[in-house]
């Protein structure tokens, strides 16, 4: 093992250790404790820290400046399983498993690494470090809020959250979150003529939503992409706690995902029409992203292939990502990472090589990125 792999491997370990879930703040500020503990090694570096709605979220880069060249983006948040002991890593087969070890603890050790050392070695670069700690509930208070709120800007963001190691992320869908309110009257089961079944009527029109969704469905690409819209119903409630009682009130959630040219404008009113909105129905929408085009430089896919010795597939990804708060002021977005698997489930893992691969791919990167500009003659 080289002695990057050896550190890449314990910085690794040790996040896995902290249990960093949504239910537990104590331990998210104890993984913020543990990069502060390096960051603050480093002279010439700024750490500033943010707080919204009870997420913390940490911005360094060189003193001076507020708008970093180039800036890694990480969430320390980890998803939540049934036990403390689940937050322990093994070793087998060239493989970290464990906990947030794919989702991204791995990812997010080579992102400190590259950022110490690019900070040691050329001290004043303009490269930036920003971990966040709520991605996994939809990065609200994370990254959107230090975008959107604290005005946070880059010429470039690095997000190894998505893709792979020769799977660069070019695109992603845009996200719609609505929840369908359904009213009637409440009425003893044994008579149901005597009102109109709120239930009823909702799942009807659900039927007519989904089958509509399924018009849409086109062939999927050569990358793999469903690349068209798609509709899931995730949640169904009524106030009832007995089964011989037609509910007054019925609601429903939807996760619509579509690329462009839909829209945010253009989903809402095609699902407002199909349900009937207004007929005795309410839609709300709660969370709305537009499609994002993440416009990887060329650059990196150039060295990706000349480090891996492999051609570079560009994938269109259904899920979002941290990326859309950048994307939407225009900022490029360089979305892959080392090999992974079994996310947010047991035995989740990071291929160990790969890492190392994934750190050598960024470093050349913005080593040449960093030269290209300290020679190109000002203007
Ligand atoms: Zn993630």
């Amino acid at each position: 093992m080289s002695e990057l792999t050896d550190r890449l491997t314990s910085l690794t370990r040790d996040l896995i250790l902290i249990p960093s879930t949504d239910r537990n703040p104590d331990e998210r500020a104890r993984a913020f404790q543990f990069f502060l503990n390096h960051l603050q090694s480093i002279p010439g570096v700024a750490i500033h820290r943010y707080e919204s709605g009870g997420y913390e979220s940490l911005v360094t880069g060189p003193e001076g400046t507020r708008h970093p060249e180039v800036l890694l983006c990480g969430h320390l948040d980890v998803v939540e399983h049934p036990s403390q002991e689940h937050y322990t890593s093994t070793i087998r087969d060239g493989r970290i498993y464990g906990p947030g070890a794919g989702d991204m603890k791995g990812a997010l050790a080579i992102l400190l690494e590259l950022f110490l050392k690019a900070h040691r070695e050329q001290p004043g670069i303009s490269l930036g470090l920003a971990i966040t700690s709520d991605e996994e509930i939809g990065g609200m208070h994370g990254l959107r809020y230090l975008v959107e709120e604290e005005g946070l800007r880059c010429q470039l963001a690095i997000i190894p959250d998505g893709g792979s190691l020769t799977e660069i992320t070019i695109a992603e869908k845009g996200i719609l979150h609505r929840r369908v309110f359904c009213r009637g009257d409440a009425a003893h089961a044994a008579r149901p003529w005597l009102v109109e079944n709120a239930l009823h009527r909702l799942i009807e029109r659900l039927a007519k939503l989904t089958a509509h969704f399924e018009d849409l469905k086109s062939p999927t690409g050569p990358d793999g992409a469903h690349w068209y819209p798609t509709c899931a119903i995730t949640q169904a409630h009524t106030p009832n706690t007995s089964i011989n009682r037609i509910p007054g009130r019925v609601e429903a959630s939807l996760d619509i995902r579509f690329p462009p040219p839909h829209s945010i404008n253009s989903m809402e009113a095609l699902i407002d029409d199909l349900l009937g909105r207004g007929e005795g129905l309410e839609i709300e929408t709660l969370i709305g992203a537009e499609p994002t085009e993440l416009d990887p430089d060329p650059a990196f896919i150039q060295i990706t292939e000349a480090v891996t010795d492999r051609e570079v597939v560009r994938v269109r990804a259904s899920g979002g990502s941290d990326a859309r708060f950048l994307c939407a002021h225009g900022t490029p977005v360089l979305l892959s990472r080392p090999l992974v698997g079994n996310l947010h489930s047991d035995n989740e893992w990071i291929d160990i090589a790969s890492m190392e691969t994934y750190f050598t791919i960024c470093d050349r990167y913005l080593r040449q990125r960093f030269q290209r500009q300290s020679t190109a003659p000002s203007s």
